[in-house]
């Protein structure tokens, strides 16, 4: 802004803000018109002022739009933030990329939710104290000008003198004091009139603590439980803002969320699909800390504008993707393979270890009256069902899984239910058991006690199997489809490798097989939830533990780990105890 065009708006603010005073005395319709006038001669978007009370606590007095005031009072809510710095230091705080404020994850979070980017913090000081901050933001990333900066911070000095020491200030000693304030911006000057008005003056007092919880005049953000993942094994329980419900959303109250093999994964290893710091995920914007979680259900509590299809109170799962819709695989509907592709509960966006999560409508799926709990493992059984749909199986056929893991039984599952006949290759003892008790396995070998080959041959009658799973991340397992799968059989790879596989191609080429990968899921969704409404799949018995999110470390990570035996999917209660 140059020189001329910024006296002019400024001269004009004094003037809107002085006029705000004649007219009504309003300590509030002030501070509002100071703030709405620095957010125009900053070229800002909207803005809040925070003063403190009379018992020295921070207040959220106005906010120029909806989003800023949800930042503002979560900032005050976590004591943390831009502005609750710019208040404790007395001095500015301009933060020209909000999505690089390391310091502040919650502000972050809530700032960049509500289509932040940066933030102009300004102390207001009336005769040397901190009385509070006026914080401006923009929608685009950059940092105000010191020059600017001083502008809104003489801008908000004087209005505070203005706004205590008068009730009745026309406007010319306000051009006046503009005039006064473009010579030497950054500057504070003394009071008007002597007058001492400290000990009655409700918004004159020193800098106290900041309000934790604040009035139930201003905007109120409640604060929830997550598991927020910090960096390799430190995921801790933290108290975060509640997620804001936008158009076309849902909000949901979790019921249930299964800690997946990825989750494992991230916690002893990652960061590996969770942005890194400094890494933002190019559709979320979002990197450590994140909330994590991806395999849930629960039941929808608030609908956003334009959700049709779902009632309050309706039990729903979610299909946890976030995909760019201008990819050429999403182009094609293959929006699982799309180039950006996200996952909610690793790449941002809240996730299931929490108490709510927002959700787009378009990735929310009724599930009728299935348990919540059994509800929680649809995502996996999802990614069952697109790998058997990616083998091309049909009813009748035979196929062999090599590893009965999470994702093996479930897979297995859902081939039991299309009418597959199942042979799987397992060492754990109680998994083959639960396999077999659970009717998702017609056969199961123990291939430490024989060969899964010759084994499959043999209940093939020489055939070999016609579709194969690799379920293990085990080159040997992999090694063992080829043999066991019958001449232009399909090889269907599940698992995620973390080193690359060897593949004998001989094989490959001499029987004609086709080796196929399968991630996540595309549509798959409602036919997974319609074989467990129908009674097809149960999935109760793969449930073997129930916790609540306190315990997620101690009872879920680690006996994930220690006791993958016996353990299968362990479901985390985020409420309560
Ligand atoms: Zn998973
Ligand atoms: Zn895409």
């Amino acid at each position: 802004m140059d020189g001329t065009s910024r006296e002019t708006r400024v001269n004009a603010a004094f003037v809107a803000v002085a006029d705000t005073l004649a007219t009504n005395c309003d300590i509030v319709d002030l501070l509002h018109t100071l703030v709405q006038e620095c957010v125009g001669i900053l070229g800002m978007q909207a803005g809040g002022l925070m003063l403190v009370d009379n018992t020295g606590e921070l207040q959220l007095m106005t906010s120029t739009s909806e989003a800023a005031g949800f930042v503002e009072g979560m900032q005050l809510n976590v004591s943390a933030g831009p502005c609750i710095d710019c208040f404790r230091t007395g001095t500015a705080v301009s933060v020209k990329e909000i999505s690089e404020s390391a310091p502040w994850p919650a502000f972050r979070a809530s700032a960049s939710q509500q289509g932040f980017r940066s933030v102009l913090a300004t102390p207001m000081k009336l005769r040397g104290r901190i009385i509070g901050t006026m914080n401006l933001f923009g929608t685009h990333a950059g940092e105000v000008s010191a020059r600017d900066a001083a502008v809104a911070q003489a801008l908000a000095i004087s209005s505070a003198v203005l706004g205590t020491e008068s009730s009745a200030m026309g406007p010319q000693p306000a051009v006046l004091l503009s005039s006064w304030l473009l010579r030497s911006p950054a500057a504070e000057f003394a009071p008007l009139s002597s007058r001492d008005c400290r000990d009655h003056h409700p918004h004159d007092s020193h800098a106290g603590s900041v309000r934790r919880a604040h009035s139930s005049s201003s905007q109120r953000v409640d604060i929830m439980k997550a598991a927020c993942f910090h960096g390799r094994h430190d995921i801790r329980i933290d108290d975060i803002p509640e997620p804001q419900l936008r158009p076309g959303a849902v909000t949901i109250d979790i019921a249930w969320c299964g800690i997946c093999g990825t989750d494992l994964h991230e916690y002893l290893e990652g960061p590996i699909f969770i942005p890194a710091a400094d890494h933002p995920h190019p559709l979320t914007h979002e990197e450590v800390p994140v909330t994590m979680g991806h395999e849930f259900s629960g039941t929808v509590s608030a609908l956003g504008d334009g959700v049709t299809g779902l009632a309050i109170g309706d039990s729903v799962v979610v299909e946890p993707y976030f995909v760019c819709n201008e990819c050429a695989p999403c182009l094609a509907g293959h929006y699982n393979l799309c180039t950006k592709m996200g996952f909610i509960g690793l790449a941002g966006g809240g996730g299931g270890l929490s108490e709510k999560i927002v959700v787009d409508r378009r990735w929310v799926h009724p599930v009728g009256d299935i348990p919540l709990d059994q509800a929680a493992l649809i995502e996996p059984l999802a990614v069952g069902h697109h790998a058997f749909v990616r083998s091309g199986a049909k009813e009748g056929d035979i196929a062999f899984v090599g590893g009965g893991g999470p994702i093996g039984l479930l897979l297995a599952a859902v081939l039991a239910a299309e009418g597959i006949t199942v042979i799987m290759s397992e060492p754990g003892a109680a998994r083959r058991d639960m396999a077999l008790s659970a009717g998702v396995a017609h056969h199961v070998i123990d291939p430490l006690a024989e060969n899964p080959v010759a084994r499959v041959l043999e209940l093939t009658d020489g055939a070999g199997a016609d579709v194969a799973f690799e379920c293990s991340s085990i080159n040997a397992v992999l090694d063992q489809l080829f043999d066991a799968v019958k001449p232009a059989g399909v090889i269907v790879n599940v698992s995620i490798w973390s080193s690359p596989a060897k593949v004998d191609m001989q094989k490959l080429v001499l029987k004609e097989i086709d080796l196929r990968g399968t991630i996540g899921y595309v549509n798959d969704h409602p036919a997974t939830i319609a074989l467990v409404q129908e009674g097809k799949i149960n999935l109760e018995p793969f449930i073997t533990g129930r916790i609540a999110l306190d315990r997620l470390v101690e009872d879920g990570f680690e006996t994930l780990i220690h006791h993958k035996e016996t353990a299968v999917k362990i479901i985390v209660r985020p409420h309560g105890e």
